[in-house]
């Protein structure tokens, strides 16, 4: 706290005491990250931290598709914490690099033990910070996560947001090349949040184009929204690349992306994230659905 206070007065040294409101209210910013950063090595130790999981669905036939794990930090005094605040300092800091490990490992222990109960098997997507990415070591990591959990590396999807691969593309699709080679499926995730252009999109090495919530969320449904979507979707469709549309919320939005031939969605229309048991429950209720199906099919032959 003592650096973050420092780092307050010495702004308000600058710029005097007309600042004075704008000042606090940095203040209490600064003490607020410094707050999260003290509690993160005992937040982890303590097992705060939880995995939701958020279904997707394959629009095709309606089948529940997978899943993206999300982590969530249940702080003892201060409740829910939200991703979007602390995962941005995790990233400067480094302590992203031990919680998405973490991440990873919960998620397949997930996807072992659904296995172990006779489920069908299903992907799950996680999220691969920056951070991780640019690590010399990612594909052994990864590699041994999986292996640990005896399943294989399809079974993970990896989550890589569009920004990150303009940070070093050269790098970036070495890496990415050789974790496909060895199995992994990988997403552009955010995709047409503002940085990748359509030649870096040409030569990354990538399965999957994640939307970002932004094509689908535009207030105003413009006609060049919808020819924008088209446009992607047709590109996707010359590329060999599947589309997630991820942000759904409401009943329109999936009308609009039916029309332009998305493949997958997720989002609040569907289901919000939950924990693991709720998942399973949905898993179960896919597979009785299956059976019965199944069972009709027979009886009428
Ligand atoms: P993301 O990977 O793009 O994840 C999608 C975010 O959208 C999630 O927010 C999810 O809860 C939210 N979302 C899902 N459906 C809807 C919807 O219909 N409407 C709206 N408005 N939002 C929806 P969340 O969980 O707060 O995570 C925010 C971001 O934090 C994630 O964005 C991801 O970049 C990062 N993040 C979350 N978990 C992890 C993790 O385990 N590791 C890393 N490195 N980053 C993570
Ligand atoms: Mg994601
Ligand atoms: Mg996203
Ligand atoms: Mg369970």
């Amino acid at each position: 706290c003592d650096r973050a206070l420092l780092a307050a007065r010495s702004i308000k040294g600058q710029y005097g005491k007309y600042f004075a409101a704008y000042d606090d209210k940095l203040r209490d910013e600064l003490l607020r990250q410094q707050a999260i950063i003290d509690e993160m090595e005992t937040a982890l130790k303590e097992e705060q931290f939880l995995i939701y999981l958020q279904p997707k669905y394959r629009i095709r036939d309606d089948k529940l598709a997978g899943a993206e794990a999300l982590v969530r930090w249940n702080h003892p005094k201060w409740g829910f914490q939200s991703p979007a605040e602390f995962i941005p300092l995790f990233e400067k800091n480094g302590f992203i690099t031990k919680l998405d490990q973490f991440v990873w490992d919960k998620t397949c222990s997930y996807l072992r033990e659904w296995e172990e109960k006779g489920y069908p098997p299903l992907p799950a997507s996680v999220n691969v910070s920056r951070a991780d990415i640019y690590n010399a070591d990612i594909a052994d990591i990864l590699m041994n996560t999986v292996e640990k959990y005896g399943l294989p590396p399809s079974r993970l999807h990896l989550e890589i947001t569009e920004s990150a691969y303009t940070e070093n593309p050269g790098q970036i699709i070495e890496t990415v090349s050789h974790l496909r080679n060895l199995g992994f499926i990988i997403e552009m995730d955010d995709f047409g949040s503002g940085y990748s252009s359509l030649n870096m999109l040409n030569q990354m090495p990538i399965d999957i184009l994640k939307l970002d919530m932004k094509f689908i969320q535009s207030e105003t449904v413009k006609p060049a929204n919808q020819g924008v979507l088209r446009f992607i979707m047709e590109l996707a469709r010359w590329m060999h690349l599947s589309v997630v549309a991820e942000g759904v919320e409401t009943r329109e939005q999936l009308d609009r992306l039916l029309e332009t031939g998305c493949d997958y969605v997720q989002g609040y229309y569907f289901a919000r994230p939950m924990p693991e048991r709720d998942f399973e429950k949905l898993i179960r209720e896919q597979q009785s659905d299956e059976e019965q199906e199944q069972q009709r099919e027979e009886t009428d032959r």
